[in-house]
């Protein structure tokens, strides 16, 4: 037997005890979502006796056509209560039928929701795009929207579900027009295949069964055909992949890795790799809850116990042997923008893929898609729901597929590290080759050896606070301090560095963000050198200054909050920009126009309203002095 021939006997064998179709649900407020999942699920007997009661006292009360029940206000009851809490979230429906179990993922339709949209279906299988040809013969935005982001997250079966056909009079004229305009769409988005069934979720025609009203149409209803499509092929036939969750290891007898298979299957003495690490080991045994199996296939959970100890810890992937997943830290990918803070290239994100985490930075934008009409436009960052494609870089290499390959190992989350919520989402197109061709030289005059040539160690002094605070002052008065103790020194300031390195750069955020991003980076290089580097830039945001922090090692960095009030640093005024700020002749300017961000933890905190310019070298000193920085 083949390989590809076992592989599909074991995804059969699979799906005869699992079969689980995971589906959503498209549509805009009032296209008939809710309807088509209330009758799906009683129709799928999910409904509790006193829910299908209070349906029935409901319904009467509100008077539906011809005494039917109102599936939607059974779904909308449940979304209300939802709606109510702070975050609108995906709602997981569960039903089955005697030939499939089904889990629907209902999400919100407004488009504000689109985040929530893409998370339920980065898990389906299939989609349903409801459409209502009763309000709009021509794809409406969303309809457009929808199919782009089910297309782009690789989901390839797609239900058109044309709805409210009674309402145009069960007319195979109105339903043929419209489905030629959405294959002319659809065509553009990718290799999906596309059902159309024209339906009335309301009256029941053609979700369970076929409709009495359309003859014309040969098709399957909704329900049989959800019953019946086959999916899922693809993840059988690809090689082991098993992201490590955790390491299970109750005792010094045993340690095995634990994690859900995402691709292929796996049996005892089948070859492993383990990257990033490319270590080789052999399957000894598959443990579940239920004992040990002698096959386990994709979507199962288990824990595999290899043949010698080798390094796996969470994060991992366990693959083939002979076709191991690549790595890398420098990628193209898609990105869906899902913050109302808008992207800033050069900020760094937490990234999370699969089970492993990495510091994240878009280094460039290439375009961005309209989703109406496909076209790439040039385009700074990216706005709330607004979809490009970019250059990501990362702190560290991690295993990956491009998303084309894996969905799983294919595409990750950014999450803002201050507020810690979710704010993109993207997609691996491809490693970009440089990050494998590029590796940090390491001399062989070390940094060790130049630091202790130099008797020294290196660190950063990193000044933030408004324009005037006393920054510079202070780092001047400091350095000519250190100079005199014999330390070496440099300052990096901030409208010195403005001329030269940053003469590109404005005072928009992204800018700003850019400019701190750089000066991070040649204080790096310089701490490198074995420098005390003094740092004097506003510096007005969080995560920037954390960034720089990220970027020195233990100890090297000592975060020194300038805290003077507005109103001291406006009648001190040394370069006459507070007059001009308020005249309207500088836009963009920290504490008038533009935030600044106060630090909640700094290192050493400098209150100059009330303390003298010697006064705070002679604290910045003694605190040096016991980081061990003044001597050598
Ligand atoms: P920044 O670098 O933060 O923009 P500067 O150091 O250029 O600020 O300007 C601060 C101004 O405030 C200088 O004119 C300085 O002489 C004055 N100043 C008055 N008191 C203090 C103090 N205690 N600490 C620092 N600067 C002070």
């Amino acid at each position: 037997m083949n390989g590809e021939a076992s592989a599909l006997d074991t995804y059969l064998r699979a799906q005869e005890q699992k079969d689980l179709l995971r589906f959503i649900t498209c549509g805009s407020v009032d296209d008939g979502k809710s309807t088509l999942i209330g009758r799906l699920l009683y129709e799928g007997k999910m409904l509790l006796d006193d829910q299908l009661d209070s349906l029935k006292t409901e319904s009467a009360r509100v008077g539906t056509q011809g005494g039917d029940l109102d599936f939607a206000l059974l779904v909308d009851g449940l979304a209300a209560e939802r709606e109510q809490g702070i975050t609108i979230d995906v709602a997981y429906r569960f039903f089955a039928t005697d030939k499939r179990k089904f889990i629907v993922a209902d999400t919100p339709g407004h488009e504000q929701y689109t985040r929530n949209m893409a998370t339920g279906a980065s898990t389906a299988d299939l989609a349903i795009i409801l459409a209502d040809v009763h309000r709009s013969n021509d794809l409406l935005t969303q309809t457009r929207r929808h199919s782009y982001i089910c297309s782009m997250l690789g989901i390839r079966q797609i239900v058109l579900a044309v709805n409210k056909m009674d309402l145009v009079q069960y007319d195979q004229a109105v339903f043929e027009a419209y489905v030629a305009k959405y294959m002319a769409f659809a065509k553009e988005l990718g290799p999906a295949h596309v059902e159309a069934i024209p339906i009335s979720a309301l009256r029941g025609d053609n979700v369970v069964s076929p409709s009495k009203h359309m003859s014309w149409y040969r098709g399957p209803a909704l329900l049989p055909y959800l019953e019946t499509v086959e999916f899922g092929r693809e993840a059988a036939l690809r090689p082991l992949r098993m992201p490590v969750q955790w390491v299970n290891r109750p005792n010094a007898d045993f340690r095995g890795f634990a994690g859900t298979i995402t691709s292929g299957a796996v049996k005892p003495s089948d070859r492993i790799k383990v990257l990033p690490s490319a270590q080789e080991a052999s399957i000894t045994r598959i443990v579940t809850m239920d004992g040990d199996l002698e096959t386990a296939v994709h979507g199962q959970a288990v824990t595999l116990v290899l043949d010698r100890e080798i390094d796996v810890s969470r994060g991992d992937v366990i693959c083939a042997a002979d076709a191991p997943v690549a790595i890398a830290d420098q990628f193209v990918a898609h990105l869906l923008w899902m913050s109302p803070e808008e992207l800033l290239p050069g900020r760094s994100y937490l990234m999370k893929m699969g089970t492993s985490a990495a510091q994240a930075t878009v280094t460039s934008l290439k375009h961005k898609v309209s989703i109406n009409t496909l076209e790439h436009s040039a385009a700074k960052t990216l706005h709330l729901n607004e979809i490009g494609s970019c250059n990501l870089s990362l702190d560290k290499a991690v295993a990956f597929e491009p998303y084309s390959e894996s969905r799983e190992a294919g595409s990750f989350i950014l999450i803002d590290r201050i507020t810690n919520q979710t704010i993109g989402m993207g997609l691996i197109d491809f490693a970009l080759r440089r990050a494998s061709n590029i590796h940090w030289q390491s001399l062989e005059v070390s940094r060790a050896a130049r630091s202790s040539l130099k008797n020294q160690k290196g660190a950063v002094i990193w000044f933030t606070g408004l324009s005037g605070s006393g920054k510079s002052t202070i780092a001047t008065a400091l350095e000519k301090r250190l100079y005199s103790l014999g330390r070496h020194t440099y300052v990096l300031d901030g409208d010195n560095i403005r001329h030269g390195l940053n003469r590109d750069l404005g005072f928009t955020d992204a800018d700003r963000v850019e400019n701190i991003r750089r000066v991070a980076e040649v204080a790096r290089l310089m701490v490198d050198a074995g420098l005390l580097v003094l740092v004097s830039f506003i510096s007005p945001f969080r995560s920037e200054r954390d960034a720089a922090r990220g970027l020195m090692g233990e100890g090297e960095f000592l975060e020194v909050f300038v805290d003077t009030p507005l109103e001291v640093c406006e009648v001190r005024d040394p370069k006459g920009l507070y007059k001009k700020a308020r005249r309207q002749e500088l836009a963009n300017f920290t504490g008038i126009s533009s935030p600044y961000e106060a630090p909640e933890h700094p290192d050493v905190h400098l209150e100059t309203a009330h303390l003298s310019v010697e006064a705070a070298v002679e604290g910045l000193v003694r605190i040096l002095d016991a980081k061990g920085l003044t001597q050598g």
